[in-house]
């Protein structure tokens, strides 16, 4: 272990991470190697940020080519990658048109302001108000923290953003009663809560919300910041349940590895926005829509038939193991329920050369998606060791 940086980072960065003991130095592909040359499988992938793991070379190749080119131009111009990549989202999805930002909670930010503005142009100022769920978590800001549904972030900073009103996942009843009480702007879910747990939504209460959105003429926002980008094994979460969001927002896998956002809006809300209604200084940076593209690129059937296939592995491996209570999430987005707490987990697989994640009381599996199968296999194996002791 390395002292000097950790303990420069301890006096000198933010304490807002508790991060473990480790210091990462290099990457290629999932495997992680920190200062004393300990390898690691990476089951983390950054929190689902590296979609092809470290270095890889397409990615790097594409990034490497812009960053030499032209690094950043201001939004006051026009560059190819920002737009080809708007191209190839709005043609794999069927939405319309799209805003770039720098993240997860800022893509949310774009996409709460266009459902507010759709609503106040068609219905009245007064219709301000987003429904998100309890226990879902879309961000940071002092507005996406007041659309996430878990009070524990949102004490000592009040007052967050008004007009956000949280209802249970799952319970169309309150959904609809919600939406009745209240002077609706959008709806704004995760198809698998993340941050939350793992924890899909069913099949039933999205077509639920598809419907009163669209009885309504409530936008219906989809967050795909983590569920995103070929994750689940579809190239978005919500394409797993035959629904047509108004709004796709989307972040981490997305660069690949650089900071990028993006809002996608169909057909509802596609001119929603105009001149001066948003804006972002970095938002569609060449270098990180180099790197979006080389990922999206590459999302097609095969490989996204490779992430399911690899994500049946990990299900029937882990399922009714020693140790293990439950497993729950879609592709390769897996919480894991163990008899022992999850951090602990977590700590013995690192010390087993094993990386994971938690959420809340899971463990909490976001390989890279082209992570190799052995290698997958190897780190499942660790995790099963870990579990049954
Ligand atoms: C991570 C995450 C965010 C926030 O993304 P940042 O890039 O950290 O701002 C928002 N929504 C969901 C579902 C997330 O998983």
């Amino acid at each position: 272990m390395n002292m000097s940086i950790i303990s420069l980072d301890k006096e000198y960065v933010a304490g807002t991470y508790g991060r473990f003991p480790v210091e990462l130095v290099s990457g290629k592909g999932s495997i992680a190697t920190d200062v004393n040359g300990k390898a690691y499988i990476d089951l983390g992938s950054g929190i689902g940020v590296t979609a092809f793991g470290f270095g890889d070379d397409k990615w790097t190749e594409a990034v490497t080519a812009q960053l030499t080119t032209l690094q950043h131009t201001s939004n006051l111009y026009y560059t190819e990658p920002c737009a080809k990549l708007a191209k190839l989202l709005c043609d794999k999805t069927g939405m319309k048109k799209v805003f770039f930002s720098n993240s997860g909670a800022e893509a949310n930010e774009c996409a709460i302001k266009v459902a507010r503005k759709y609503s106040a142009e068609k219905k009245g100022g007064e219709y301000y108000t987003i429904i998100t769920l309890v226990n879902s978590f879309h961000g940071r800001t002092l507005t996406t923290l007041a659309a996430t549904g878990q009070e524990h972030f949102h004490r000592l900073f009040q007052p967050l953003t008004p007009g956000f009103v949280h209802v249970p996942a799952n319970d169309c009843g309150a959904l609809e009663k919600a939406v009745a009480e209240n002077k609706v702007a959008g709806i704004l879910l995760e198809c698998v809560q993340g941050e939350g747990g793992v924890n899909p939504l069913t099949p039933e209460f999205l077509h639920c919300a598809e419907k009163l959105a669209k009885e309504q003429d409530i936008p219906l926002m989809i967050d795909e910041v983590q569920t995103g980008n070929g994750r689940t094994g579809k190239l978005y979460s919500y394409m797993h349940f035959g629904i047509t969001p108004d709004i796709v927002s989307t972040a981490k896998g997305l660069g690949g590895g650089l900071p990028i956002g993006a809002t996608l809006m169909g057909e509802k809300v596609q001119n929603v926005l105009g001149p001066g209604d948003h804006g972002s200084t970095y938002g569609g940076n060449p270098v990180c829509c180099a790197g979006a593209l080389s990922v999206i690129e590459r999302l097609d059937e095969d490989f996204l038939s490779a992430v399911r296939r690899k994500s049946g592995y990990v299900f029937s491996s882990l399922y009714n193991a020693p140790g293990i209570e439950s497993v729950t999430g879609l592709g390769l987005m897996i919480g894991i329920k163990t008899v022992k707490p999850a951090k602990e987990v977590v700590m013995a697989c690192m010390e087993r050369g094993v990386l994971c994640l938690t959420a809340k009381d899971k463990v909490r599996l976001l390989p890279a998606l082209n992570i190799p199968i052995d290698q997958l296999a190897k780190a499942i194996d660790v995790i099963k060791a870990v579990c049954a002791e």
